[in-house]
């Protein structure tokens, strides 16, 4: 006899746990299935977020930026450290030890809210008597027979996994993709990086930081494509002053793997063939996502051209009281955007009509300085033929940014024209991860600029710079530039 539950998920990233919880709390009796195992083998929830991803990441990047403070900046404040070194082995102890505690709060959290963890992998094997059947099978775990569970309703939040590229396998030794790059044990010489997008300058970043000589190869005459224009000259001229080498324009030809490194052959457009010589490769060129072996077949539902679960604009598929979340569907593969279907889906099982504005959902990339955005960038204001009003400001005329030593960067507000109403928030600063929320929230209420100037905002901060770019897109000027 199969246990039957009202509501099963299928994937324990931020998108599932967030949705089993939010069932839960709900009312309903909900079951979430997880097979992941971390590098001892223990089974771990969080998925690739908290395992491999946002969490892992953004530890080992404060720690860099720790150590690239004390090298280049301390001096400046008067502090002299001599005998400075680094100690990889306990980064990598710290960033693991984060992630410990991270995985095992979702088990509290579980358990709270009366979640059952179903250890394994989920397979669909039918659909009988209005219900879903499905498998749970690990077979990592010795003996462990599968079993059989029903549910009325299934939330599929299998997630995504690295792109791959055609012929070169990932070691994640001398060829990595996020999981080896965020577990080296050394800091190699020369990094070569395939794919300037988001991970490749975050974890190049980490790596340039601690002293890794970086290039990256980007195939697009571009970087960042999705951002702002001003945001990516700026970022670009950033990245260059720090010594992070970009080659854009890059059609790789072929790589070559030793036992020490890998020799990348390509070229720079229709360009003379060159090499790259590195000891490790990053390589990250997208992720796709992640439906292997869930037997989607079995209750006629099938992926789109590029693999994604097919979804309305409330994540519901074409099979009734199926529905799917998180990276494995359409829209950006953002943790706090599957978290944001996570909690709309499970309100609608419970009968709310909650809904997801996918227009204000804020991008952060976590260099130095980082980059974030909310709305919409001038080259799509453009493209619509909707008149729009600019204004920006920069951090080296705010005083918190001075003092703190983060003054690179500038906020820039896109307001419309006639109505003042903010279409777009575009920031590069040491602070723009948390500004951007402020941003978010006046969007989501439909602010004006003039809004936005009017707010008191505390002295000296850097969110002061928001409301000064606000003042510069009304007709109003900023007060202090
Ligand atoms: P995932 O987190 O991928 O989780 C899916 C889960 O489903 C996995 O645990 C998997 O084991 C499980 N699963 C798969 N198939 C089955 C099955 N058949 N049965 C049971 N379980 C299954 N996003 C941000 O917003 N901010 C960041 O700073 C950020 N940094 C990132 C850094 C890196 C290096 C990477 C790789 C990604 C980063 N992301 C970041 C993206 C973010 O991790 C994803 O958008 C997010 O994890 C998606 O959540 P999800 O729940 O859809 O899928
Ligand atoms: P990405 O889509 O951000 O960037 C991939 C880059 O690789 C692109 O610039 C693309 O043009 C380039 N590329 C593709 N094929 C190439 C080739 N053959 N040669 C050279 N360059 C090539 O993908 P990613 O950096 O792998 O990250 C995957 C996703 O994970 C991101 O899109 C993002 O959604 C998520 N993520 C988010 C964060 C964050 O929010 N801070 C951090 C890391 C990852």
């Amino acid at each position: 006899m199969a246990q039957a539950y009202d509501v099963v998920v299928i994937g324990a990233g931020p998108g599932g746990y967030i949705a089993a919880i939010r069932a839960a709390q709900l009312g309903m009796n909900v079951a979430c299935i997880e097979g992941w195992r971390n590098e001892s083998g223990e089974l771990s929830l969080g998925g690739t977020c908290l395992n491999v991803g946002c969490i892992p990441s953004k530890a080992l990047l404060a720690s860099s930026e720790a150590y690239e403070l004390v090298r280049e900046s301390y001096d400046a404040h008067g502090i002299g450290v001599d005998g400075l070194r680094l100690d990889i082995g306990k980064m990598q102890a710290r960033k693991a030890g984060i992630v410990k505690k991270m995985t095992k709060g979702i088990e509290f959290l579980f358990r709270k809210n009366k979640v059952t963890w179903l250890k394994g992998f989920g397979r669909f094997v039918g659909y009988e008597d209005d219900a879903y059947r499905i498998e749970v099978a690990d077979e990592e775990a010795d003996g462990a027979p599968a079993q059989l569970v029903d549910a009325k309703h299934v939330i599929i939040a299998t997630g995504s996994k690295p792109r791959a590229l055609p012929g070169l396998e990932v070691d994640n030794r001398i060829v990595c993709d996020n999981v080896g790059a965020l577990a080296m044990t050394e800091v190699p010489a020369r990094l070569g990086v395939i794919g300037a997008g988001v991970i490749g300058l975050e974890l190049g970043s980490v790596w340039r930081r601690l002293g890794a000589e970086v290039t990256v190869l980007e195939a697009l005459p571009t970087f960042l494509a999705a951002a702002d224009e001003g945001v990516r000259k700026e970022a670009w001229k950033q990245f260059k002053a720090q010594g992070l080498r970009i080659e854009l324009d890059a059609r790789i030809a072929g790589v070559e793997v030793g036992d020490s490194g890998a020799r990348v052959r390509y070229s720079i457009g229709e360009g003379e063939p060159q090499t790259l010589d590195c000891d490790r490769l990053i390589v990250s060129v997208g992720r796709v996502p992640n439906t292997e072996g869930l037997g989607l077949d079995a209750i006629d539902l099938a992926v789109d051209e590029r693999g994604f679960v097919p979804v309305d604009e409330h994540c519901r598929t074409k099979a009734p009281n199926v529905w799917a979340i998180g990276d494995v569907v359409r829209g950006p593969m953002l943790a706090h955007k599957a978290e944001d279907e996570g909690v709309m889906v499970a309100e609608r099982i419970a009968g709310q009509d909650p809904h997801i504005d996918y227009g204000m959902i804020p991008w952060v990339i976590y260099t130095s300085p980082e980059i974030a955005w909310v709305g919409r960038t001038e080259e799509q204001l453009k493209k619509e033929g909707r008149a729009f009003k600019a204004g920006q400001f920069p951090f080296s005329a705010n005083g918190r940014a001075l003092g703190t030593g983060h003054s690179a960067g500038f906020v820039k507000v896109l307001a419309d024209a006639a109505t003042d109403e903010v279409l777009g928030v575009h920031i590069v600063s040491g602070a723009a991860s948390e500004l951007i929320a402020e941003a978010t929230l006046a969007m989501e209420f439909r602010a004006s600029a003039e809004d936005i100037g009017r707010v008191s905002h505390p002295h000296p901060s850097m969110s002061e710079a928001l409301r000064e770019a606000s003042l510069a897109a009304t007709d109003k000027r900023s007060l202090n530039a």
